[in-house]
């Protein structure tokens, strides 16, 4: 008798490394996607509150950006840097406008991890300085220098780095010794932790590299004019300040464009780093920034495939398609109805420690009843989202965030329709723990 095929779940760990975790008891297999809605191999639809991993900015299978893929892959799918390329160009223009910052250039590069290890590169070879400032709880991407920033060991396989890196407070305030502070309060106790710790290095220190909202760190936000007043220490030393908005840049976050913003009264940065949502799922990010430092490479450096002509024409499309419809806008109105829902649910549930985040950048996070977080509440509400057709994502120092993420035009009814699934699947968690 011939054995039974094994199932693509077991083909999968047979092959991939262990460390590449997969979501859910039986993982999902995802076959396509239409708007917000996605389906499995199985025919089931769901509704796609995480958008890929917010790499679906606009919608999945937007018209506007499969054209622009089929029509660019059915002329030349890719040529080299060392030529001109039209989109590449056009794109780059059109980053460095948004970008708000003066005298800008571009460099893209083929995912977050790269546009954050480029900046890293140009950042110390412009200081002349392998030290650098992070923030605790950060996530940055899987690259040795990337993993050198990150501030959490469980997404850091390795401590062998070719940074030194000093960490400094200002992600997390739901625990640790700068809970319960008021807005300025926070602010001035990581003001003075930043100054205490340039106290403790050894002479320069290149940059500080930092999200607006740890996206991978649960989606925590620090109040807004924390970077700001950072920067008046950090120009004092003429520290570099390294935006890594690759989740919060294109308008997520509703406010504002960049996530920087909330915390522009002493300018933007000197490097801004993208990806995730650019290409509406095209491998393209990359770095904006001040001339100056983005000239610091004295040798020929390329990446073959940053910035090739499919994902430029991609991106340039859902660029395009987001401002048109004005997708921030968007972000801003469903995301505030979406998390007035969330936290109206979380009242009568002690699971839900905190409901925060900003635009459609919403965490959930969840707690046992001593408090304590609580990872396995948000593995079952991940499990009953599931069930109930929902995509969510899972974050958090102890995996105790759900993540909500969907792309940019979420609509009311949706977000409604999310959130009542939301809403059983928590009851069913807090069951669980009861
Ligand atoms: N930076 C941030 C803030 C991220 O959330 C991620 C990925 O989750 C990265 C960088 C790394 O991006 P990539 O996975 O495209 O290398």
């Amino acid at each position: 008798m011939k054995p039974a095929p094994a199932s693509l779940h077991a083909r999968h760990r047979a092959v991939m490394p262990d460390w590449l975790g997969l979501y859910y008891r039986e993982p999902l297999e995802l076959t396509h996607g239409e708007g917000r809605h996605v389906w499995d191999a199985h025919g089931r639809r769901y509704l796609d509150f995480y958008g890929g991993v917010l790499t679906t900015m606009t919608a999945h299978a937007l018209p506007e950006v499969t054209k622009a893929v089929g029509e660019q892959a059915g002329r030349i799918l890719h040529t080299s840097t060392f030529y001109l390329d039209r989109h590449m160009v056009e794109l780059a223009e059109r980053i460095a406008a948004l970008s708000r910052i003066p005298d800008p250039r571009v460099f893209f590069t083929t995912s977050g991890t790269e546009a954050n290890d480029t900046a890293l590169l140009l950042a110390t070879a412009h200081r002349r300085s392998h030290q650098v400032l992070a923030m605790r709880n950060s996530y940055h991407g899987r690259s040795f220098s990337s993993i050198a920033v990150t501030g959490n060991s469980a997404w850091s396989p390795t401590a062998l780095s070719p940074l030194q890196t000093l960490y400094v407070h200002g992600g997390v305030r739901t625990r640790g010794p700068y809970a319960h502070l008021s807005d300025a309060e926070f602010t001035a106790a990581c003001v003075a932790d930043l100054e205490d710790v340039l106290g403790q290095a050894h002479g320069t220190v290149a940059a500080l590299i930092a999200e607006p909202v740890q996206g991978v760190g649960g989606f925590t936000a620090p109040p807004d004019g924390l970077y700001a007043a950072f920067r008046e220490v950090l120009d004092r030393h003429g520290i570099l300040w390294i935006s890594d908005e690759v989740q919060t840049g294109w308008g997520r976050t509703g406010d504002h464009f960049w996530g920087w913003q909330a915390h522009a009264e002493n300018g933007p940065p000197d490097l801004v780093t993208f990806a995730k949502g650019l290409g509406n799922g095209m491998a393209v990010g990359g770095v904006v920034g001040r001339a100056e430092v983005m000239n610091s490479l004295d040798a020929h450096s390329v990446s073959t495939f940053g910035g090739s002509p499919v994902t430029t024409a991609a991106a340039l499309a859902n660029l395009t398609y987001l401002l048109e419809h004005d997708l921030q806008g968007n972000a801003r109105r469903v995301g505030g109805l979406l998390a007035e829902r969330l936290r109206a649910i979380a009242a009568g549930l002690p699971v839900v420690r905190e409901v925060r985040g900003r635009g459609l950048m919403l965490g959930i996070e969840l707690a046992e009843r001593d408090g304590t977080p609580s990872g396995r509440a948000a593995a079952a509400a991940l499990e009953h989202c599931r069930e109930g057709g929902l995509l969510v994502g899972r974050g958090g120092r102890e995996g105790n965030v759900l993540r909500i993420a969907p792309p940019l035009t979420l609509t009311v009814a949706e977000a409604e329709q999310g959130a009542a699934v939301l809403e059983q699947a928590l009851r069913r968690s807090q069951q669980d723990l009861d």
